[in-house]
Protein backbone atom coordinates (compact mmCIF):
# COMPACT_ATOMS: atom_id res chain seq x y z
CA UNK A 1 0.00 0.00 0.00
CA UNK A 2 2.72 2.27 0.33
CA UNK A 3 4.46 1.86 -2.27
CA UNK A 4 0.80 2.95 -4.47
CA UNK A 5 0.74 5.82 -1.96
CA UNK A 6 3.78 6.88 -2.68
CA UNK A 7 3.14 6.61 -6.41
CA UNK A 8 -0.15 8.54 -5.82
CA UNK A 9 1.66 11.25 -4.56
CA UNK A 10 4.39 11.81 -7.52
CA UNK A 11 0.84 11.52 -10.08
CA UNK A 12 -0.95 13.94 -8.80
CA UNK A 13 1.30 16.54 -10.11
CA UNK A 14 1.59 14.90 -13.80
CA UNK A 15 -1.87 16.24 -14.57
CA UNK A 16 -1.70 15.93 -18.27
CA UNK A 17 -1.92 12.60 -18.15
CA UNK A 18 -4.18 12.31 -15.68
CA UNK A 19 -7.66 10.56 -16.92
CA UNK A 20 -5.65 7.72 -18.34
CA UNK A 21 -3.77 7.40 -15.11
CA UNK A 22 -6.81 7.36 -12.87
CA UNK A 23 -8.09 4.85 -14.85
CA UNK A 24 -5.34 2.41 -15.00
CA UNK A 25 -4.58 3.38 -10.94
CA UNK A 26 -7.64 2.82 -10.02
CA UNK A 27 -7.46 -0.78 -11.50
CA UNK A 28 -4.14 -1.83 -10.58
CA UNK A 29 -4.13 -0.36 -6.92
CA UNK A 30 -8.34 -0.37 -6.37
CA UNK A 31 -7.40 2.51 -4.05
CA UNK A 32 -9.91 3.77 -1.48
CA UNK A 33 -10.84 6.79 -0.05
CA UNK A 34 -8.90 7.60 3.29
CA UNK A 35 -11.98 8.96 4.92
CA UNK A 36 -14.80 6.82 4.05
CA UNK A 37 -13.17 3.59 2.32
CA UNK A 38 -15.16 3.83 -0.80
CA UNK A 39 -12.88 3.22 -3.84
CA UNK A 40 -11.82 6.59 -5.35
CA UNK A 41 -12.76 7.47 -8.79
CA UNK A 42 -9.69 10.05 -9.40
CA UNK A 43 -7.07 8.90 -7.13
CA UNK A 44 -4.74 11.10 -8.93
CA UNK A 45 -6.60 13.93 -6.98
CA UNK A 46 -5.53 12.65 -3.71
CA UNK A 47 -6.15 10.07 -1.24
CA UNK A 48 -10.01 11.41 -0.24
CA UNK A 49 -13.10 11.38 -2.39
CA UNK A 50 -14.81 14.72 -3.61
CA UNK A 51 -17.73 13.48 -1.53
CA UNK A 52 -15.86 14.01 2.16
CA UNK A 53 -14.26 17.14 0.98
CA UNK A 54 -17.82 18.47 0.19
CA UNK A 55 -19.37 16.97 3.47
CA UNK A 56 -17.06 18.90 5.81
CA UNK A 57 -18.94 21.95 6.75
CA UNK A 58 -18.42 24.98 8.96
CA UNK A 59 -19.45 26.22 12.27
CA UNK A 60 -23.06 27.14 12.15
CA UNK A 61 -22.77 30.75 12.92
CA UNK A 62 -23.71 32.42 15.54
CA UNK A 63 -20.07 31.98 16.34
CA UNK A 64 -18.28 33.38 19.54
CA UNK A 65 -16.04 35.79 19.09
CA UNK A 66 -13.01 34.51 20.70
CA UNK A 67 -12.92 30.81 20.68
CA UNK A 68 -15.05 30.34 17.46
CA UNK A 69 -17.63 27.72 19.42
CA UNK A 70 -21.13 27.98 17.69
CA UNK A 71 -23.68 29.86 20.21
CA UNK A 72 -26.97 28.75 20.93
CA UNK A 73 -28.54 31.21 18.31
CA UNK A 74 -31.05 32.94 20.89
CA UNK A 75 -27.28 34.22 22.63
CA UNK A 76 -26.30 36.48 19.54
CA UNK A 77 -29.63 38.20 20.07
CA UNK A 78 -28.87 39.12 23.86
CA UNK A 79 -25.58 39.39 24.44
CA UNK A 80 -23.67 42.02 22.39
CA UNK A 81 -20.32 40.20 22.95
CA UNK A 82 -20.98 37.53 21.21
CA UNK A 83 -18.70 35.59 23.52
CA UNK A 84 -19.54 32.23 25.22
CA UNK A 85 -19.89 31.68 28.67
CA UNK A 86 -16.34 30.40 28.97
CA UNK A 87 -14.82 33.01 27.33
CA UNK A 88 -16.63 35.67 29.44
CA UNK A 89 -15.93 34.05 32.31
CA UNK A 90 -12.08 33.58 31.68
CA UNK A 91 -9.25 35.74 30.26
CA UNK A 92 -7.85 34.06 27.49
CA UNK A 93 -4.44 34.07 25.92
CA UNK A 94 -5.80 33.28 22.48
CA UNK A 95 -7.97 36.28 21.21
CA UNK A 96 -9.52 34.65 18.84
CA UNK A 97 -9.77 31.14 17.09
CA UNK A 98 -11.18 29.32 14.25
CA UNK A 99 -11.48 26.19 12.40
CA UNK A 100 -12.79 24.56 9.09
CA UNK A 101 -15.36 22.58 11.01
CA UNK A 102 -16.29 20.15 13.97
CA UNK A 103 -13.70 17.35 14.72
CA UNK A 104 -16.26 14.91 13.29
CA UNK A 105 -17.04 12.75 10.06
CA UNK A 106 -15.17 13.44 7.57
CA UNK A 107 -12.76 16.13 8.75
CA UNK A 108 -11.61 13.43 11.54
CA UNK A 109 -10.78 11.28 9.82
CA UNK A 110 -8.71 13.25 7.40
CA UNK A 111 -6.69 14.80 10.27
CA UNK A 112 -6.70 11.43 11.42
CA UNK A 113 -4.95 10.04 7.97
CA UNK A 114 -2.60 12.76 8.28
CA UNK A 115 -1.30 12.77 11.50
CA UNK A 116 -1.15 8.84 12.24
CA UNK A 117 -1.17 7.09 9.03
CA UNK A 118 1.30 9.55 7.24
CA UNK A 119 -0.82 11.22 4.32
CA UNK A 120 1.38 14.47 4.06
CA UNK A 121 -0.32 15.33 1.08
CA UNK A 122 -3.12 16.05 2.71
CA UNK A 123 -2.02 18.73 4.48
CA UNK A 124 -2.42 21.11 0.94
CA UNK A 125 -5.80 20.54 0.70
CA UNK A 126 -6.63 20.94 4.54
CA UNK A 127 -4.36 23.98 4.30
CA UNK A 128 -6.57 25.45 1.84
CA UNK A 129 -10.01 25.26 3.95
CA UNK A 130 -8.64 26.44 6.15
CA UNK A 131 -7.75 29.81 4.10
CA UNK A 132 -11.63 29.32 2.87
CA UNK A 133 -13.06 29.47 6.44
CA UNK A 134 -10.68 31.43 8.71
CA UNK A 135 -12.58 34.98 8.36
CA UNK A 136 -9.99 37.44 8.79
CA UNK A 137 -7.17 35.81 10.90
CA UNK A 138 -4.63 35.13 8.10
CA UNK A 139 -4.85 38.94 6.73
CA UNK A 140 -4.80 39.95 10.41
CA UNK A 141 -0.98 38.27 11.57
CA UNK A 142 1.77 39.13 10.33
CA UNK A 143 3.71 35.55 10.75
CA UNK A 144 2.37 31.95 11.33
CA UNK A 145 3.79 29.85 14.62
CA UNK A 146 2.97 26.11 14.28
CA UNK A 147 2.48 23.96 17.57
CA UNK A 148 5.37 21.96 17.82
CA UNK A 149 5.89 18.54 18.76
CA UNK A 150 8.14 17.17 21.42
CA UNK A 151 11.43 15.70 19.53
CA UNK A 152 10.75 12.74 20.62
CA UNK A 153 7.40 12.71 19.15
CA UNK A 154 8.73 14.08 16.18
CA UNK A 155 11.34 11.46 15.70
CA UNK A 156 8.36 8.90 16.32
CA UNK A 157 6.18 10.60 13.74
CA UNK A 158 8.90 11.76 11.43
CA UNK A 159 7.09 14.82 11.03
CA UNK A 160 5.12 17.87 12.84
CA UNK A 161 1.33 17.89 11.00
CA UNK A 162 0.85 21.56 12.46
CA UNK A 163 3.86 22.78 10.67
CA UNK A 164 2.78 20.53 7.10
CA UNK A 165 -0.41 23.02 7.65
CA UNK A 166 1.45 25.91 8.36
CA UNK A 167 3.35 25.47 5.37
CA UNK A 168 0.28 26.21 3.17
CA UNK A 169 -1.15 29.01 4.71
CA UNK A 170 0.66 31.88 3.02
CA UNK A 171 2.16 33.17 6.14
CA UNK A 172 6.26 33.72 6.85
CA UNK A 173 6.61 30.59 9.24
CA UNK A 174 8.60 31.32 12.68
CA UNK A 175 9.66 28.52 14.48
CA UNK A 176 9.42 30.68 17.96
CA UNK A 177 8.22 27.86 20.05
CA UNK A 178 9.25 24.25 21.32
CA UNK A 179 7.82 21.80 23.66
CA UNK A 180 10.05 21.31 26.56
CA UNK A 181 8.02 18.10 28.39
CA UNK A 182 6.63 15.42 26.97
CA UNK A 183 3.33 15.36 27.79
CA UNK A 184 0.39 12.60 27.70
CA UNK A 185 -1.82 12.57 24.62
CA UNK A 186 -4.62 15.12 25.24
CA UNK A 187 -7.20 13.15 23.98
CA UNK A 188 -6.66 10.12 27.02
CA UNK A 189 -7.10 12.85 29.86
CA UNK A 190 -10.54 14.32 31.46
CA UNK A 191 -10.86 17.78 30.25
CA UNK A 192 -10.02 19.29 33.96
CA UNK A 193 -6.43 17.57 33.81
CA UNK A 194 -5.71 19.05 30.21
CA UNK A 195 -4.66 22.82 31.15
CA UNK A 196 -2.39 21.35 34.29
CA UNK A 197 -0.94 18.81 31.83
CA UNK A 198 0.55 21.28 28.88
CA UNK A 199 1.13 24.28 31.62
CA UNK A 200 4.91 24.26 31.17
CA UNK A 201 5.18 22.13 27.70
CA UNK A 202 6.22 25.34 25.94
CA UNK A 203 8.70 27.98 25.72
CA UNK A 204 10.18 30.33 23.46
CA UNK A 205 13.44 29.79 20.89
CA UNK A 206 15.46 32.82 20.16
CA UNK A 207 13.52 33.39 16.99
CA UNK A 208 10.70 34.80 19.36
CA UNK A 209 12.33 38.33 19.21
CA UNK A 210 11.07 38.95 15.70
CA UNK A 211 7.70 38.76 17.19
CA UNK A 212 7.78 41.62 19.48
CA UNK A 213 4.54 43.45 19.11
CA UNK A 214 3.38 41.72 16.63
CA UNK A 215 0.20 39.51 16.09
CA UNK A 216 0.54 35.90 15.71
CA UNK A 217 -1.18 32.72 13.96
CA UNK A 218 -0.67 29.72 16.43
CA UNK A 219 -1.53 26.57 14.12
CA UNK A 220 -2.38 23.53 14.62
CA UNK A 221 -4.73 20.52 13.62
CA UNK A 222 -7.04 19.41 16.09
CA UNK A 223 -8.19 22.04 19.41
CA UNK A 224 -9.73 20.00 22.10
CA UNK A 225 -10.46 22.12 25.02
CA UNK A 226 -8.09 24.52 23.77
CA UNK A 227 -5.33 24.05 26.61
CA UNK A 228 -2.70 23.35 23.80
CA UNK A 229 -3.54 26.78 22.40
CA UNK A 230 -3.50 28.62 25.67
CA UNK A 231 -0.51 27.14 27.00
CA UNK A 232 1.58 28.41 23.92
CA UNK A 233 -0.28 31.81 23.72
CA UNK A 234 0.69 32.26 27.36
CA UNK A 235 4.13 31.77 26.61
CA UNK A 236 4.21 33.59 23.19
CA UNK A 237 2.53 36.71 25.16
CA UNK A 238 4.75 37.12 27.72
CA UNK A 239 7.92 36.85 25.37
CA UNK A 240 6.07 40.64 23.68
CA UNK A 241 3.71 39.44 21.36
CA UNK A 242 0.62 41.45 21.04
CA UNK A 243 -1.90 39.40 19.29
CA UNK A 244 -2.34 35.55 19.16
CA UNK A 245 -5.04 34.45 16.95
CA UNK A 246 -5.21 30.67 16.22
CA UNK A 247 -6.38 28.26 13.51
CA UNK A 248 -6.83 24.81 13.40
CA UNK A 249 -7.88 21.93 11.27
CA UNK A 250 -10.94 20.77 13.38
CA UNK A 251 -12.06 22.02 16.46
CA UNK A 252 -13.68 19.45 19.11
CA UNK A 253 -17.53 21.67 19.97
CA UNK A 254 -18.57 21.08 23.78
CA UNK A 255 -22.04 21.57 23.78
CA UNK A 256 -22.69 20.84 27.62
CA UNK A 257 -22.36 25.34 28.46
ZN1 LIG B 1 -14.59 9.47 0.80
ZN1 LIG C 1 -15.89 31.29 23.39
Amino acid sequence: MKVGRVLFDSVGRVSALRPGLDAVLTVVFASSCAACGDLLDEPTKGPVCRRCWRSILPLTPPLCDGCGDPLPSWRSISLPLGQCPRCRRTRRQVDRARAIGEYDGALREIVHALKYEGRRSLARPLAALMRERAGTLISEADASVAVPLHPSRLRERGFNQAADLARHLGLPIVPALRRVRATATQTSLPAAQRHRNVRHAFATTRRVCALHGRAVLLVDDVSTTGATLEACARVLKEAGVRTVLALTAARVVDRRQ
